[in-house]
C-alpha cells in the first residue's frame, strides 16, 4: 500500500461514498472517506478469517457483554494494519493533517468503565491471536453521558455518537431476530409454548475488529431494536400521527440508552428487557449459524463457547434451554447439560449492591417462560446436590439471583485477578465452590498493548523498538529485555525524555482547554477512573489539601512540584460521588489561585473522562493512583495501562495491584494501607474513624478547614455532611489509611528528587508489564475455559 494508492481510495470514497467534491469537503467528510478507505483494507482479512473458520469448522467464541467501551477506531485500525505512516503521507499530499482527522472521530462510548473497556481489549486480543470470535452487544444510540462542570458540579448531557454516520459498521437488515416479552405460557401437544405479548426485532450491525498486523479480524455484532408491527397506515391516514408511530418508538427505547451506573443494581424493567434483548438475539444467531452446517445440537459445546461478561447476560442459561427444548424439542435435562457445556461466567464485583437480583414478579411478568425454567434449574440443582444448604438457591426471598443462576449454568466461573478469584471462592460463593470444586478459576485481566502503548505512547514505543527491535507489541514479555538497560544512564535519559515529551503534550492540551499553565518538570500524579467511594478519590483530595497546608506553612522547604490530575464521571444518581467531584473542583479553585503554592501544587480536573482522554493522560503520568479500599476493586485495568507506560504506582494491596507489585518488585511500587483482612477487622471497631483522625494532626486540620468552608466560602456548610461521614461512618476507611498514604506521598517526593532512582523504577515498570497484556488473558480463557485454539 503506497500513499498514492491510499490517496486514490480516499478520493474515490469522498466522491462516491460521501458524494462530496474535494473543494467543498469538510474535515468530517475527509475523515469518513479515510475511514472507509481503511475499512476496505480490514474487509480482506475479515472475509478470509470467516471463510477459514467455516472451512475448518472451527470452534467459535461468543462474547456476550452489555458494554463495549471502544473509544476511537481509525488510528487503532491504521496501526494494526501498518498503514499509519502511509496515511500521514497520503493525507499530507491532500493538504490535510492526519492528526486533525483522527481527533475528529467521536469516541464510541458504549460502556461505563473497566468492564466495557475490558470487552473492547478482549475483542482486539482475540483478533490478534486468531481466536475465531463474535462479540455481541447493544448498539446504544446514546452511549455514556457527557460530563461538564457548572460551578464545580457535574452536569450530564446526552451523548450522540450516532448523530453522524458510523463509518465502521455494516448494517445487516437480513440478520434480524424477533425477541419477545411478557404474555403467557400454554401447553400445546404436551409442550410448553410461550406466547409473548410484545415483540421487537433485533437488527444486526457488524463492525470488523482487526488484530495486530491485519492477520485476522472478528466481528463485533451490535443489536439495534426495531418495531415488529407494521407501521399503522390506517391510523396515520386518520391523522393520528403520534399513535401510528408509537410501537416503533417503544421498541426503539430498548437500544436507546446505556444505563450510566456501573456498580448499583436498580431492578429497572427496561434494563432486564435490554439484557434479554441482547442475549436472545445473540443465542438465536448462534444457533442459526450452528445449524447451517450441523444437525446434532448435542455437539454444540464442541463448537461454541459462550462467555457472559458479568451477570448482565445471565439470562443466557434459561434462554438457551428454552431454545433447545421448547423450540428444538430436546428433553429439559439434556438441554441444560448442553447449555452448561457452552457457558462460562466472569464475575466482576464483590460489592453487594452490584449483584443483580430481580423480584420474581418483575422477572415473571417480563419473562414468564424463563421464570418456569429458572425454577426447574433450581430444583434440578437441589436434586443433584442434596447437601445444598436450605438458604442457598437461585430463587430466594421472592427474588431471582442472577449470580447463583450464572454460576449454576456455567461450566467455568472466573474472577478477574488472583485476589478477587480467591474472594469469589471464600466470600461470594463458598457453598457453591464446595459443591463444584474446580469450577472457579482465575483469569487476571489485561489490556491491549497495541492501543495502550504502541498507539497512545509513540515516544516510548519508539524507544522500545529502537532498543529491542520490532514485534514486541504481540509478544509483550519481550519487554523484559529492557531490564539490563535500566542500569544505563543513557537509556534512562531516553526514557525520561519520552515521558517529558508526553508531559509537554499534555500540558499544552490542558493549557488550551483550561488556560492553566503546568510545569512539565512537576510530578504528574494521576487518578482517573469512575468516581466511587471505594476508589477513594476522597483520600486523594484530602491528602492534597494536607500537602497544600504543609507547603503554606513552610514555602521554602524545597518541595518537589506536583500536578494532581483527576478524571472521571459519577453515576447521575450517586449523590456522595457527586459531592466528591464538587469538593475536588472547589479545592482546585482555591489552590490554583494561591500565589504562595501554585508553582508547587496544582489540581486539574478536565471534564468528560473517556478512552481518548485516558490515551492522553496515561502516557504523561509519573504516578498512578490505585488507592481503593483493599478487597473492593476486583482487578482494575487502569493500573495496568499506567504500569506499561512507565508510571509508578502508589497503591493498596487490592485487585491486580497485588500482581503488579509481585511483577515489578516492592522497591518499584509505593505500597501503603490496610490489607483486605485488616480492613475487615478494623471495621469491627465502631470508633475506627474517630481514632484515626485524632491520631493524625494533618487529617484533623484538613477536615477542620473543609468544615469551616475554606473551599466553599460562599456556602461554608457545604461539606458538613461529607466531613460528618468521615468522622462517624467512613465505611471505606479513608481516615484509617490517611496517615500511611500521606507518608508514602512524601516518599514519592524523595524518590522523584533522585532521578537515577526514579527513572530506574519507571523503566522497570514498563519492562515488567508484559504479564498484563490482554493477549495473556485471552490465552488463559482459550486454554482453561473455552477449550479452543488459534486459527493462525
Ligand atoms: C481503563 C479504563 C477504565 C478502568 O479504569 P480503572 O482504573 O481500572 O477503574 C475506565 N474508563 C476508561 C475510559 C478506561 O480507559
Amino acid at each position: 500500500m503506497t500513499p498514492n494508492l491510499l490517496q486514490a481510495d480516499v478520493l474515490r470514497h469522498l466522491t462516491f461514498t460521501q458524494g462530496k467534491d474535494a473543494p467543498h469537503a469538510s474535515l468530517q467528510d475527509w475523515r469518513l472517506a479515510l475511514s472507509h478507505a481503511i475499512r476496505d483494507r480490514i474487509v480482506v482479512p475479515w472475509f478470509a478469517a470467516t471463510r477459514r473458520t467455516w472451512a475448518d469448522d472451527r470452534k467459535r467464541v461468543c462474547y456476550l457483554s452489555m458494554e463495549y467501551l471502544i473509544g476511537r477506531v481509525l488510528e487503532d485500525a491504521m496501526i494494526n494494519l501498518g498503514l499509519y505512516d502511509v496515511a500521514v503521507e497520503a493525507m499530507a499530499g491532500l493538504g490535510l493533517d492526519l492528526r486533525a482527522l483522527i481527533d475528529d472521530e467521536p469516541d464510541a462510548a458504549l460502556g461505563n468503565g473497566g468492564l466495557g473497556r475490558l470487552a473492547a481489549c478482549f475483542m482486539e486480543s482475540m483478533a490478534t491471536l486468531g481466536c475465531p470470535a463474535y462479540g455481541y452487544g447493544i448498539r446504544y444510540e446514546n452511549g455514556l453521558f457527557r460530563q461538564h462542570f457548572e460551578h464545580g458540579r457535574q452536569v450530564e448531557t446526552a451523548e450522540d455518537w450516532l448523530a453522524h454516520v458510523d463509518p465502521w459498521e455494516f448494517t445487516r437488515p437480513e440478520s434480524a431476530y424477533t425477541v419477545g416479552f411478557k404474555g403467557q405460557v400454554e401447553i400445546r401437544d404436551g409442550r410448553e409454548v410461550w406466547f409473548p405479548e410484545e415483540t421487537v426485532t433485533a437488527e444486526a450491525h457488524d463492525t470488523p475488529v482487526v488484530g495486530w498486523q491485519g492477520k485476522w479480524a472478528n466481528t463485533l455484532r451490535l443489536w439495534a431494536a426495531k418495531g415488529t408491527a407494521d407501521f399503522d397506515l390506517a391510523r396515520f391516514n386518520r391523522g393520528d400521527y403520534a399513535a401510528a408511530a408509537e410501537p416503533e418508538t417503544l421498541a426503539r427505547t430498548l437500544s436507546r440508552v446505556l444505563y450510566p451506573d456501573d456498580t448499583t443494581h436498580q431492578g429497572k424493567e427496561l434494563r432486564l428487557k435490554q439484557e434479554f434483548f441482547l442475549t436472545s438475539a445473540a443465542l438465536q444467531d448462534i444457533l442459526r449459524r450452528y445449524l447451517a452446517n450441523h444437525g446434532d445440537l448435542g455437539a454444540l459445546p464442541a463448537h461454541v463457547a459462550i462467555q457472559m461478561n458479568d451477570t448482565h447476560p445471565a439470562i443466557a442459561g434459561p434462554e438457551l434451554i428454552r431454545l433447545l427444548s421448547d423450540v428444538h424439542g430436546l428433553p429439559f435435562d439434556r438441554a441444560l447439560e448442553i447449555a452448561r457445556g457452552c457457558l462460562g461466567f466472569t464475575n466482576h464485583t464483590l460489592l453487594p449492591e452490584a449483584l443483580e437480583k430481580w423480584t420474581m414478579s418483575t422477572f415473571g411478568t417480563i419473562l414468564p417462560r424463563h421464570l418456569q425454567i429458572v425454577e426447574r434449574i433450581d430444583s434440578w440443582h437441589r436434586r443433584n446436590w442434596p447437601g445444598r444448604p436450605h438458604y442457598l438457591g437461585i430463587l430466594k426471598h421472592g427474588e431471582v439471583r442472577m449470580g447463583e443462576l450464572a454460576f449454576i449454568m456455567s461450566h467455568k466461573v472466573n474472577g478477574v485477578s488472583a485476589l478477587h478469584s480467591q474472594l469469589v471462592k471464600t466470600t461470594l460463593f463458598p457453598e457453591l465452590d464446595a459443591m463444584h470444586p474446580g469450577r472457579i478459576v482465575n483469569q487476571t485481566n489485561g489490556v491491549t498493548p497495541r492501543r495502550w502503548l504502541r498507539m497512545a505512547n509513540r515516544p516510548l514505543a519508539g524507544l522500545i523498538t529502537r532498543t529491542l527491535g520490532e514485534g514486541w507489541e504481540a509478544d509483550l514479555d519481550r519487554l523484559r529485555g529492557l531490564e539490563p538497560h535500566v542500569e544505563d544512564a543513557g537509556f534512562r535519559a531516553d526514557f525520561a525524555a519520552a515521558k517529558h515529551e508526553n508531559k509537554v503534550a499534555l500540558a499544552n492540551w490542558i493549557g488550551r482547554e483550561t488556560g492553566l499553565a503546568l510545569d512539565p518538570h512537576a510530578i504528574f500524579d494521576v487518578q482517573i477512573k469512575r468516581i466511587h467511594e471505594y476508589k477513594r478519590q476522597l483520600l486523594n483530595i484530602l491528602q492534597t489539601v494536607a500537602h497544600w497546608h504543609a507547603i503554606r506553612a513552610n514555602p521554602e522547604a524545597g518541595w518537589v512540584p506536583r500536578v494532581k490530575i483527576f478524571g472521571g464521571k459519577a453515576a447521575p444518581g450517586y449523590a456522595v460521588a457527586k459531592e466528591i467531584i464538587r469538593l475536588i473542583n472547589d479545592v482546585a479553585e482555591v489552590l490554583n489561585a494561591d500565589p504562595v503554592t501554585n508553582g508547587l501544587l496544582r489540581v486539574i480536573y478536565p471534564p468528560n473522562y473517556n478512552v481518548t482522554m485516558a490515551e492522553r493522560l496515561i502516557p504523561a503520568a509519573d504516578l498512578s493512583e490505585q488507592i481503593s479500599t483493599a478487597g473492593k476493586e476486583a482487578s482494575g485495568t487502569g493500573n495496568m495501562k499506567f504500569m506499561m507506560n512507565g508510571a509508578v504506582t502508589i497503591g493498596t494491596l487490592d485487585g491486580a495491584n497485588v500482581e503488579i507489585l509481585h511483577e515489578v518488585g516492592a522497591g518499584n511500587f509505593f505500597l501503603f494501607g490496610l490489607t483486605a483482612d485488616e480492613v475487615a477487622r478494623r471495621r469491627e471497631d465502631p470508633e475506627h474513624a474517630r481514632k484515626a483522625i485524632q491520631a493524625s494532626q494533618p487529617l484533623l486540620d484538613v477536615l477542620q478547614m473543609i468544615a469551616e468552608g475554606r473551599f466553599s466560602p460562599a456556602e461554608p456548610e457545604r461539606y458538613h455532611g461529607l466531613v460528618h461521614r468521615v468522622w462517624h461512618h467512613d465505611y471505606f476507611l479513608v481516615a484509617s489509611d490517611f496517615a500511611a498514604y500521606h507518608a508514602m506521598q512524601a516518599e514519592v517526593d524523595r524518590a522523584y528528587a533522585d532521578p537515577a532512582r526514579w527513572w530506574k523504577m519507571a523503566a522497570l515498570n514498563t519492562a515488567r508489564s508484559g504479564f498484563f497484556s490482554s493477549d495473556r488473558t485471552i490465552r488463559g480463557y482459550m486454554d482453561e475455559i473455552w477449550q479452543t485454539t488459534s486459527a493462525l
